[in-house]
């Protein structure tokens, strides 16, 4: 049987062994998918010890993905820009490194959730790892601009000058929270980590535009604080990242398979799993 893993560290909590089993039994594909925690300073040992056993492939999750794309041997051009691996296929002495995280995050917002990012006006909060890793896929969806706002303003500034030259007619700015008093957005992407700390972010309560939609890359059974906010600041239309979490398990699991599950389905029964818990 084929093996694969999502290495990280912690994984405990992980829900992508429950969602790739649930692909394999979709697709009629016979492969095993486990969570393997590596040791925070042992993770290219991990991967080494995982391919001698025969493993076909893996996820990699925090703290890893940088480390995984100077591991890996070759890069999809999604991969290098965001300088990000989440997905190594093992081929022979090659390791191919991928990047699902941005293509996850777009299928979920226009598929999944009927909210097109063409010709709209789009806020992303935070220049982490989430944000860089979904830059580029966000300009192939052609908005008509692109704000990114951090705490830290030289890192959304540093993005700025890497990613411009990927924003074709996109209008692309960058700067603090404090610069973007008065303007609308149709859509608001949160990719910081402050609702996982349980903070909330430094924003006007007039930054969304009629029908504009929040969306947080972070998912609880509880809410987000983002979230909670944005509900009571005007947005009309609002999502955590679960939905990302599928999409992106998804393409991986087409790349190594070469067949696309359907991700309808797995989304709900996880939504009522995290429902159950709640
Ligand atoms: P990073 O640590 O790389 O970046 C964190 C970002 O959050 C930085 O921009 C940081 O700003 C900002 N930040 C943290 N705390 C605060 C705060 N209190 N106020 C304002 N800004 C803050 O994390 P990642 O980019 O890897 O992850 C970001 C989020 O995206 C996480 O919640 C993660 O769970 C989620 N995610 C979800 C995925 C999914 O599939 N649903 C996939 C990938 C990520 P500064 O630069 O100033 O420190």
């Amino acid at each position: 049987m084929d093996c694969y893993a999502l290495i990280g560290h912690p994984v405990e909590h992980s829900k992508s062994p429950f969602i790739h089993a649930a692909f394999a039994r979709q697709t009629r594909q016979e492969l095993s998918y486990r969570a393997l925690i590596a040791p925070l300073d042992g993770f290219s040992d991990t991967v080494r010890m995982f391919r001698a056993e025969g493993g076909r492939g893996a996820n990699v999750t925090v703290p890893f993905k940088i480390e995984a794309c100077s591991l890996a041997t070759r890069l999809t051009e999604r991969a290098r820009l965001a300088g990000a691996v989440n997905t190594l296929t093992f081929e022979n002495d090659a390791i191919l490194g991928d990047n699902t995280d941005g293509i996850g995050l777009v299928r979920d917002l226009i598929t999944n959730l009927a909210c097109p990012l063409a010709g709209r006006h789009v806020l992303l909060l935070g220049a982490g790892g989430a944000a860089r890793g979904v830059l580029f896929p966000l300009f192939q969806t052609k908005p008509s601009s692109l704000t990114i706002v951090n705490r830290t303003v030289k890192r959304a500034q540093e993005l700025r000058a890497a990613f411009a030259p990927y924003a074709g007619q996109t209008a692309f700015t960058a700067g603090g929270y404090e610069d973007i008093g008065g303007w609308e957005f149709d859509v608001v992407i949160n990719a910081t980590s402050a609702s996982l700390e349980n903070k909330t972010l430094p924003l006007s309560g007039n930054i969304f535009a009629p029908d504009a939609f929040a969306y947080d890359m972070m998912y609880s059974e509880n809410g987000t604080p983002f979230l909670t906010w944005a509900r009571t600041a005007g947005a009309s239309r609002l999502s955590d990242g679960l939905g990302m979490l599928v999409e992106q398990a998804a393409e991986s699991f087409a790349l190594w398979r070469g067949v696309r599950p359907s991700s309808t389905s797995v989304l709900s029964e996880l939504r009522r799993k995290l429902a159950s818990h709640s």
